[in-house]
């Protein structure tokens, strides 16, 4: 057994019930699992020990939507965007262009080193979308490569309908493509908006991955109102993506169901589209979910901290609600329990940070607060868990 105590904490975040944050504490992990934390006076002895410095402790960032596999940038679309041009969702067929285009080791160059810069960001989960590739053998490796980066990973060929006929691509992506990809994944998604599929092709899309064991998952209402948020409580989807555009019985549906909303303000900041309102969902009752959609088309961005200081500013949450939904919101929207939260028997992902109170992280916004990350994440040997600080044993 390898016990790490961390001490010296000012704030530690737990998200228990009964006591969500403790001040002046300490955190004892046991075998890569979180076994104890209080007050750092009472904290029991340990292997080795880590100081917090007075920093704040916070459960890891869970980043429950990216899509990093993909090749190619488009800032000139975004430069055009901020001269007053609209998002259209018909760029992505650029960057599957450029996809197709790329070599395997182009692409895993590209989302590792993505992953990476968001974990220096705090984000110990990242999901992993496929959804550039758009052909059977591209999507299949967008998946292959997703899966060496995360357990996460969301087959999204119902990305966009790419050149050709409409019904053959609906049967490919409901037939082999997802057939083909499905091993690799835990979750299917479907873009249901204007320009990507409609609610009825989304239906098919959904039902078929479910019927292959998959978890569903839907980006509605970025673009307008979209019954794709009924259909995803509908279909139990473990989470509906965007909720930018909800109409009052969207919100009622949402706060009725086990489906998290989850919002993703790099993309109203990146496409200057009017701000989710996460206040309506909160105080409906929804799950609310805070993530980025790393992507190069819409929001080009690994940060999490950005994403609180977002919907702190501008989406009517506390700090408190943010830091929530960007960490175990974003559990609740992989549907995991053992990951956003630090509670006894939680795996011992979390991030230190510079700043005595989570508050810093929208105060300072911009201002790289996280000083260290550590997780136990160890796919290799499970059960076999150690901390560890980028890739090395702590
Ligand atoms: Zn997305």
């Amino acid at each position: 057994m390898t016990t790490v105590l961390i001490d010296d904490i000012a704030l530690l975040v737990t998200h228990d019930e009964e006591r969500p944050e403790v001040r002046e504490a300490a955190l004892l992990v046991e075998d890569g699992v979180v076994a104890w934390w209080g007050e750092a006076a009472s904290a029991p002895s340990a292997d080795t020990r880590i100081d917090a410095a007075g920093g704040c402790v916070i459960p890891g960032f869970v980043d429950s939507h990216s899509h990093v596999v993909f090749a190619g940038d488009r800032a000139d679309e975004f430069e055009a965007r901020m001269a007053g041009r609209s998002y259209e969702a018909g760029g992505i067929r650029r960057t599957v262009r450029l996809t197709r285009e790329a070599s395997d080791e182009q692409l895993l160059a590209t989302a590792t080193r993505l992953v990476a810069e968001a974990r220096a960001q705090g984000t110990t989960t990242m999901e992993i979308k496929s959804g550039y590739g758009l052909t059977v053998a591209d999507e299949l490796r967008s998946v292959r490569l997703a899966a060496t980066l995360t357990t996460e990973v969301t087959f999204l060929g119902a990305h966009v309908v790419p050149e050709g006929d409409r019904d053959e691509y609906l049967d490919l992506v409901t037939g082999e493509m997802l057939d083909a990809s499905a091993p690799h994944c835990r979750w299917i998604d479907v873009f249901c908006e204007a320009g990507a599929f409609t609610v009825d092709e989304s239906r098919r899309i959904l039902e078929a991955g479910i019927a292959k064991g998959l978890g569903a998952r839907v980006h509605a209402g970025q673009l307008g109102l979209s019954d794709g948020v009924r259909l995803a409580v509908e279909l139990g989807a473990a989470s509906v993506d965007h909720c930018t555009f909800l109409s009052d019985g969207d919100v009622e549906a949402l706060a009725g169901s086990d489906t998290v909303a989850t919002l993703l303000p790099g993309v109203e900041f990146s496409t200057r589209q009017p701000w989710p309102d996460a206040r309506r969902l909160l105080d409906a009752g929804a799950t609310v979910a805070l993530a980025s959609d790393c992507n190069p088309g819409s929001s080009f961005t690994t940060s999490m901290p950005l994403m609180v200081a977002f919907a702190v500013r501008d989406m009517g949450m506390t700090p408190a609600e943010a830091l929530w939904a960007s960490t175990a919101g974003g559990a609740a929207a992989l549907r995991r329990d053992d990951i956003g939260h630090l509670r006894v028997g939680a795996r011992a992902d979390l991030a230190i940070l510079d700043a005595p109170s989570y508050v810093h992280l929208a105060y300072r916004p911009g201002v790289p607060l996280v000083r260290r990350v550590l997780s136990s994440e160890r796919r290799d040997t499970p059960g076999l868990q150690q901390m560890q600080e980028y890739g090395k044993l702590v």
